[in-house]
């Protein structure tokens, strides 16, 4: 037997932006936890935004869990929160993705490191030189000492936790990476941006650097904006798919476009101008290639007739994984396949 450290994770009641919240519970087993093994947990929702002071019990159920190769015999466990009743709570935006069996869902984490109320690598005043050299770039001036070795550690982290990253980059603007994480299953991919998203925060700490997810942290400058893809397929359109249907497809979320960016992220009219490879906030359109629209068709979708995956580009770097692919889920059940 050993103890483990199990840190319970959860988000909070803040809106529009939730936090993702952690406390440590030591329990012994005989080898690492199973998720069936790991029991409910409770905390004080009157701290969270979650409950009255009067009765603030809030119910902490364990979703999914990661080995946390930072910590000896340490594990991550993800949670949803309920209510004392088993009801799900209003805070508990897992809960209203209904059937995402067989669909897949690939997201594009987007974040600036900070250090000093400005991104790595910027001068104490002004601005470095203009965007061109730093998405995918390299070299001390493009980007700076301790970025890099934070996002490698915190790939480290992630694959040894199981999570499924599909790749790195250094993004646009200085200070600013992205990471991808796809997954079988909207739920899974989402619990794991939440997990990488937690401990790239916690990774930061010891280096006194903060992770700005904010979608425009420099304004409206001419520095790019960051976002949170949200790449997309069901079987059906994996494996039918068509021209018909995805026109209908397309239809629907155009006449869904407001319901979408209500969930797609906080100051998303700061970021989807029409510039920097984005479409307006309150247009909706969709291409083949297109990075200035809503929704990019990759040139495979076409070629392989109008099947495979889709991109929505709208999402942004704040928003919550779990409200987006619920959004999506959504609209996709109300077009009939013919
Ligand atoms: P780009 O920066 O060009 O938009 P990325 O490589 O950063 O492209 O991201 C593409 C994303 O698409 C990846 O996260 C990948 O997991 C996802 N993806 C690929 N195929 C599928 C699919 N069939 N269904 C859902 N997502 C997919
Ligand atoms: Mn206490
Ligand atoms: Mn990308
Ligand atoms: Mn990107
Ligand atoms: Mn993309």
């Amino acid at each position: 037997m050993a103890k483990y450290k199990l840190e319970y994770l959860w988000l909070d009641g803040y809106q529009p932006v939730r936090n993702i919240r952690g406390k440590t519970q030591i329990k012994e087993f005989a080898s690492f936890p199973k998720l069936e093994e790991l029991p409910d947990w409770g905390f004080d929702g009157s701290s969270t935004r979650q409950a009255p002071g009067g009765s603030s019990d809030c119910v902490l159920k364990p979703v999914a869990v990661y080995p946390d190769s930072t910590r000896k015999n340490g594990a991550l466990v993800m949670c949803e929160v309920y209510n004392a009743d088993g009801t799900p709570h209003d805070s508990n935006d897992r809960a209203t993705i209904l059937d995402d069996s067989d669909t897949w869902f690939g997201f594009e984490q987007e974040y600036f490191l900070y250090q000093d109320g400005r991104p790595l690598g910027f001068p104490e005043h002004g601005y470095p030189s203009p965007q061109g050299p730093y998405y995918t770039g390299v070299g001390y001036n493009n980007v700076g000492d301790i970025a890099r070795q934070i996002v490698e550690e915190h790939l480290d982290i992630c694959l040894d936790a199981g999570i499924n990253h599909e790749g790195i980059n250094a993004e646009v603007a200085k200070g600013q990476w992205e990471f991808q994480i796809f997954g079988k299953g909207s739920k899974k991919a989402a619990d794991e941006i939440w997990v990488a998203r937690y401990i790239l925060e916690r990774l930061c700490e010891k280096y006194c650097v903060q992770v700005e997810y904010h979608c425009k942290p420099l304004g409206p400058t001419d520095w790019n904006g960051s976002g949170m893809h949200c790449n997309f397929s069901t079987k059906y359109m994996r494996e039918v798919g068509g021209e018909p249907y995805f026109l209908a497809l397309m239809a629907q979320f155009e006449k869904n476009c407001a319901e979408h960016i209500a969930v797609y992220g906080p100051d998303n009219h700061m970021r989807l101008t029409g510039l920097h490879e984005t479409q307006s906030i309150d247009q909706f359109s969709w291409g083949i290639a297109d990075r200035g629209a809503s929704i990019r068709v990759p040139h495979s979708f076409k070629k392989n007739g109008w099947k495979g995956y889709l991109e929505d580009r709208r999402p942004n770097s704040q928003g919550n994984p779990y409200q987006i692919a619920s959004r999506v889920l959504k609209t996709i059940s109300e077009v009939p396949k013919p």
